[in-house]
């Protein structure tokens, strides 16, 4: 349970943890199979070929590097396997990582810059922490000579979008121009990406805590039920209920209530696993999917919850807020729910039973 949950904190900046956002735009990529990723794809696999370059890559993450987005890389066949050789397994996350390490000295990394001879090397040797047999492994068994970064797409005021161009050679005046000439056509392709990325947002998330909203959380739950079915694995749904949140609101006004929202959901995304699902069902009414939680596992991580509010200092002004929670829980069980409806009814109804028994309570 060590993991810390996938939902989208990182974009509102709210205590934002640094994480890929790998998994939001895949989902992207297959919902809309279309031109948009296949062009990004097209120019880079372009560029890669017409510049005989070792790999080319397009980088995106917010301005604060708090969000990574990756958009996509081509390399040369040969490259993953003397990587390997190095015990570099390289991957998507592997190519998130290594831009973050190296931003962390060179930010310069993703401004307009070249990296070759010692410049290069200093930057190799940061990442690979002053290894230089690893670096020689670099130079002479990959050949890498040069990394040009070049921003892209700088009307964004949100996201930092770089190309990467990784050659065996120096880069000329030349070369530039001709790179310049691909920027038009990479701006047009990511103004899509970020357009659909917002449609996509606004359609599956909560706006005040991020978290997924009702309709997405449910869908998404739904899915989780109909493996569940087959596989016969545990699955539990949480229903986390604030108590009295309407005094929160009388007392300190409506900002402090919704401050209090998402210090809620920051509480839930930092308690669970990535896995987990983590909705706003209602106004300060939450709905858990717990994945491969039986009902044992379930009040555990529900007691964590509740004594993670409750515990909860919120400064707002010059006092302190606190406040807790009500949860009913409800393993799915075939013989009792028909539905998912059924299944969240269940947990509404123990979620009713620890209101009534005192509030700041678990029923299950
Ligand atoms: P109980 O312990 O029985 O759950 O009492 P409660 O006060 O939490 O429940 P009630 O249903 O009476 O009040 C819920 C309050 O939540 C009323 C509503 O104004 C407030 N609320 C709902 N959505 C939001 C929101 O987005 N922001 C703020 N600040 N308040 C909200
Ligand atoms: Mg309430
Ligand atoms: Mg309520």
């Amino acid at each position: 349970m060590s993991e810390t949950n996938n939902n989208l904190h990182s974009i509102t900046n709210y205590h934002s943890p640094m994480y890929a956002d790998l998994g939001l735009f895949n989902q992207l990529l297959q919902m809309i199979d279309g031109d948009w990723s296949d062009s990004i794809k097209g120019i880079c696999k372009h560029i890669h070929s017409s510049f005989h370059a070792l790999g080319v890559s397009l980088a995106v993450f917010d301005k604060n590097f708090d969000e990574f987005i990756y958009l996509d890389y081509s390399l040369n066949e040969d490259i993953p396997a003397k990587l390997q050789k190095i015990n570099i397994d390289f991957n998507l996350q592997t190519a998130v990582g290594i831009l973050k390490k190296v931003h962390e000295t060179y930010a310069e990394i993703l401004e307009d810059n070249i990296f070759s001879g010692t410049r290069l090397a200093k930057l190799a040797l940061h990442y690979f922490d002053g290894d230089k047999e690893k670096f020689r492994i670099i130079e002479n068994d990959i050949g890498l000579k040069t990394v040009a970064s070049f921003p892209v797409l700088e009307s964004n005021k949100r996201f930092k979008c770089v190309f990467f161009i990784f050659t065996g050679r120096d880069i000329s005046d030349e070369d530039k121009v001709m790179l310049d000439s691909y920027v038009p056509q990479l701006d047009v392709a990511l103004e899509i990406v970020f357009l659909v990325r917002e449609l996509y947002l606004k359609a599956t998330h909560d706006n005040l805590t991020m978290l997924f909203n009702r309709k997405h959380g449910e869908s998404l739950i739904s899915s989780e039920l109909e493996r569940v079915k087959r596989s016969k694995s545990p699955l539990c749904v949480v229903l986390l209920d604030l108590d009295h949140f309407k005094s929160v609101n009388d007392t300190y006004g409506h900002a402090a209530g919704d401050m209090v929202l998402k210090m809620v959901a920051h509480i839930l995304t930092s308690s669970l696993r990535k896995c987990d699902i983590i909705c706003r069902h209602g106004g300060e009414e939450f709905l858990l999917g717990l994945i491969d939680t039986d009902v044992n596992g379930a009040i555990e991580v529900t007691r964590r919850l509740k004594d993670r509010i409750q515990m909860c200092k919120i400064p707002y002004n010059n006092t302190i807020i606190q406040i807790t929670a009500s949860l009913g829980l409800a393993e799915y069980d075939p013989k009792l729910h028909q539905s998912l409806q059924a299944l969240i009814d269940h947990a509404d109804r123990k979620m009713y039973d620890a209101k009534k028994s005192g509030r700041n309570k678990i029923a299950y």
